[in-house]
């Protein structure tokens, strides 16, 4: 950010005098959100490693830490770096590291942190393997199957068990386990059709394990699941490490599955900017401040106002009709419709209890995409 001064509040301000748009957090209910998903991982005795694509915070991620997670998750290499540099000491990047530029970064952090990184192809192990040794270090890697959808990964079975193999032949490198996300099931509406799929993703994921105990390859690792699945990973015994990352914040998207237990802790505050024409009013939060990629943001406080759509600055309010108007400068809470890109474009978590600002926490790995 180039204007550091530019904080929306500071401590001890009221809510309702926080500038916008920003991004506010309810501190009880992201407490609330970590306490269940541990008690999730715990009574079920699995790992729980939260993934911090969703905060880019060190503050969350410490808060995870203390109530139990081994660590976290991180999508970029610069996230990673970014935790790192902040004392989180146990990584795993979810994400293949291609290119000879972060190949060198890779090997540097591993040489200073705990880490982990998975990959799909061979050609990823030689240049984990040469990377490694030449920074003198020893990664562990885990085989990246897609259990359905297009997404990355091998198939699990025989190609993926043929990689494991690559991995545990490569110098400088340790197989590390496997990694099994399956993106498109966090968001099947029902829990019937998540644990439909699940059973089935799960029965290849532990065939691909047996697999390779036959060969003498142990997966010391099995690691997966979003918000939308968890529950069924760290209870299905195949699983031995859940990673799911947006339960902290909950969204539109993630309302729409029904009731989880988790709260929503994230709110965008917008302020009604102009409010002339009857029906509509415009807030100062459009595509800017609030991602719409799979759900619009959702309006609190006012019945009958919606988010109907976003330009890039403007943020389009419609009103039902009966629906009181809307107050030129009156401020408004949104739901953001999708928690991890809302928060890539803020700079500041603005952290509250009750209505009273308690802590101003920076998102440090913003806009982490190298
Ligand atoms: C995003 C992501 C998660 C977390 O999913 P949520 O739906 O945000 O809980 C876990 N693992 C991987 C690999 C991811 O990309």
């Amino acid at each position: 950010m180039n204007r550091p001064e530019l904080v929306p509040a500071r401590p001890g301000d009221p809510v309702r005098e926080v500038d916008t748009p920003a991004l506010l957090v309810d501190l009880d209910a992201l407490e609330g959100n970590i306490r269940r998903m541990a008690g999730v991982a715990s009574a079920a005795r699995v790992r729980l490693r939260p993934h911090a694509k969703a905060h880019k915070s060190p503050d969350i991620a410490r808060l995870q830490i203390g109530a139990g997670a081994v660590g976290v998750c991180c999508q970029k290499l610069a996230e990673a770096e970014t935790m790192a540099d902040h004392g989180i000491a146990d990584i795993l990047l979810t994400y293949e590291i291609v290119g000879e530029t972060k190949l060198a970064r890779l090997a540097a952090l591993a040489a200073r942190t705990r880490l982990s990184v998975i990959a799909d192809h061979a050609d990823q192990v030689a240049g984990y393997s040469r990377a490694a040794k030449a920074a003198g270090v020893t990664l562990s890697v885990l085989v990246d199957i897609c259990p359905g959808g297009m997404r990355t990964g091998v198939d699990a079975g025989e190609p993926a068990a043929a990689l494991a193999k690559e991995i545990a032949a490569a110098t400088a490198l340790r197989f590390g386990g496997l990694q099994a996300y399956n993106g498109a099931a966090q968001h099947l509406r029902t829990a019937a059709e998540r644990s439909t799929v699940y059973e089935a993703y799960a029965r290849q994921v532990a065939e691909t394990r047996d697999l390779l105990a036959r060969d003498g390859l142990p997966c010391e690792t099995i690691t997966g699941a979003g918000t939308g699945t968890c529950e069924l990973e760290a209870r299905g015994g195949v699983f031995n490490e859940i990673q799911p990352g947006s339960y902290v914040f909950m969204d539109a998207d993630y309302a729409a599955n029904g009731a989880s237990g988790f709260e929503q802790s994230l709110f965008i505050l917008a302020t009604v900017m102009s409010a002339g024409r009857p029906g509509f009013a415009v807030v100062d939060a459009g595509t800017k401040a609030a991602n719409v990629d799979v759900a619009m943001p959702l309006v609190l406080g006012h019945a009958g106002a919606r988010y109907a759509g976003a330009a890039d600055e403007h943020g389009k309010i419609a009103l039902d009709p009966g629906a009181a108007p809307l107050r030129l400068g009156g401020k408004l809470r949104l739901v953001p419709g999708h928690c991890d890109p809302t928060v890539n474009l803020y700079d500041w978590l603005v952290c509250f209890r009750g209505e009273v600002v308690e802590a101003v926490w920076p998102v440090a790995a913003r806009g982490a995409l190298l």
